[in-house]
């Protein structure tokens, strides 16, 4: 089965010689002409990459990226016009996977892609630690086949801690992968989450999983 790519592009010709191109390589495509269309098809969740033009026609190219973002993690490339910083620092701000400005070879554009698909599939892997799993494609976390409910941030902090194993991560470098920069400073909203986890793992199951390291911040270790 060939991978999906949906391409929202206003510029009919740009969109026609991508679509052509990705063709070649074994990708199949899916053109939208308008952010509006363009969101329709990505919200259906049947791509596994999306090309999007920042300037598009009845809803721009960061409105869309901001509304699958809502929903979806699919890998995004935005297509810039301009050499814009501001452009890039609020498209990848806002969850984009990179950028290429036009116009981009098409050797450039290509590379691009797979870079995007392979970073995703790493982050697709399911983590584990002490008979816990992690499987961030179902969303799921199980302790020894038991399923555990958490919330978005106990599993996004989890999941971080899951992908750092064996490294202690402070609370300033967990804050800026999870919360975002909006939250700097807060570092005991960490503490408060950490304690949530360990209630619903470690007091659970009796274990260990969580550690504090005092002064430095947090580590997932096996238990041995
Ligand atoms: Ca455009």
């Amino acid at each position: 089965m060939s991978l999906k790519i949906l391409i929202i592009e206003d510029e009919e010709k740009i969109a026609r010689f991508v679509e052509l191109e990705l063709g070649y390589e074994g990708y199949t495509t899916t053109k939208a002409f308008d952010g509006r269309t363009g969101l329709e098809l990505a919200e259906t969740g049947e791509f596994d990459l999306i090309l999007l033009d920042i300037m598009l026609p009845k809803l721009s190219g960061m409105e869309v990226l901001r509304r699958i973002r809502r929903t979806s993690s699919v890998p995004i490339i935005m297509l810039t016009a301009r050499d814009s910083v501001v452009d890039k620092v609020s498209g990848l701000d806002s969850g984009a996977s990179d950028y290429i400005t036009k116009p981009f070879a098409i050797e450039e554009l290509l590379a691009r892609i797979r870079t995007a698909l392979r970073k995703n599939m790493q982050e697709d892997v399911v983590l584990s630690a002490s008979g816990l799993l992690l499987d961030p494609g179902r969303h799921t976390v199980t302790m020894l086949g038991k399923p555990i409910e958490l919330t978005k941030r106990e599993f996004d902090l989890l999941h971080y801690l899951l992908k750092n194993k064996g490294l202690v991560v402070s609370r300033e470098a967990l804050l800026e992968n999870v919360w975002g920069f909006d939250f700097a400073g807060e570092t005991n909203a960490v503490d408060v989450y950490v304690r949530f986890l360990r209630g619903k793992i470690d007091e659970v199951f009796n274990i260990k999983l969580i550690h504090t390291v005092r002064g430095v911040g947090y580590v997932i270790k096996d238990e041995t």
